[in-house]
């Protein structure tokens, strides 16, 4: 039994009616191609491997990857912070589906890094903090809905699928924690990321504007008019669709 390490988020989970429920809802088959990010002890990896699909691990801790090697032998491992692994490069046969009980200090940095590779996967089944799937998956003029929500649902179709309380895991965690499946969508074609991106940032800068003040120096007053949006809604009352047709208004401009 190795020691977790907190710096690399390490929650093992314990709870083997849990570990079934995520298996079967990722529901995998033989000779799929399946990545795995930060398998830790190996406790998805073994069902995994199971399936028989064709498994790839990522993994940031040595002494995991060690042990991770022993036990599966015939699994491709890269120790890699996926972070910084070059992603096409580690995957050469996309597009794959991927799995992770992620560490929660990498979850949005590594999800805006997936959501520039879109090509490369199938699905993601990903365990998250309880809080940040909620942000994933908000409705717009809803409390958790932000430029995480719009960012997810730009790139991704994002279902909540369930929860996982603290108890399920060693350590455990001091939140609760939920499973996300994303599957890339094509709405992300429609639409130049140099414009939306800048644009999600300054919207939501501060929440309590009006789009008329939050959106300043992007677009007028008589623009949003055009696009049947009154200038004094707030930044978290535009839906998904909303960002895009104004970052189109503004693309078409220049
Ligand atoms: N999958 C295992 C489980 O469910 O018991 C472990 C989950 S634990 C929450 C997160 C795992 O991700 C750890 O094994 C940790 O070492 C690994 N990890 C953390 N940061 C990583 C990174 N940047 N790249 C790859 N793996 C990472």
């Amino acid at each position: 039994m190795i020691k977790p390490r907190k710096r690399f988020g390490q929650n093992f989970l314990v709870d083997q009616g849990l570990i079934g429920k995520i298996i079967r809802s990722f529901d995998t088959r033989p000779g799929e191609q399946v990545v795995e990010i930060g398998p830790g002890q190996g406790a998805l990896t073994e069902h995994l491997v199971n399936t028989g699909c064709d498994l790839t691990l990522v993994e940031i801790d040595r002494d995991l990857a060690d042990l991770l090697a022993e036990r599966f032998p015939n699994v491709n491992l890269m120790n890699e912070d996926v972070l910084k692994a070059d992603l096409p490069a580690v995957i050469s046969e996309p597009p794959v589906r991927v799995i992770g009980n992620l560490p929660y200090n990498i979850s949005t940095p590594l999800m805006f890094r997936l959501f520039k590779h879109l090509e490369l996967f199938h699905d993601m089944h990903f365990m998250l903090q309880l809080e940040v799937v909620n942000r994933m998956t908000a409705e717009p003029s809803t409390k958790s809905y932000g430029r995480l929500s719009i960012m997810t649902q730009l790139y991704c179709q994002a279902e909540k699928l369930f929860e996982v309380p603290p108890e399920a895991f060693n350590p455990r965690p001091k939140v609760q924690s939920a499973i996300v499946r994303l599957e890339p969508r094509h709405r992300i074609a429609q639409v130049d990321t140099g414009v939306i991106e800048p644009m999600l940032i300054q919207a939501f800068s501060s929440r309590r504007k009006t789009i008329r003040n939050a959106l300043k120096g992007l677009i007028s007053e008589s623009e949003l008019e055009s696009l049947g949006l009154s200038p004094t809604l707030r930044p978290e009352n535009l839906s998904v669709e909303d960002y895009i047709a104004c970052s189109n208004l503004i693309s078409a401009r220049s």
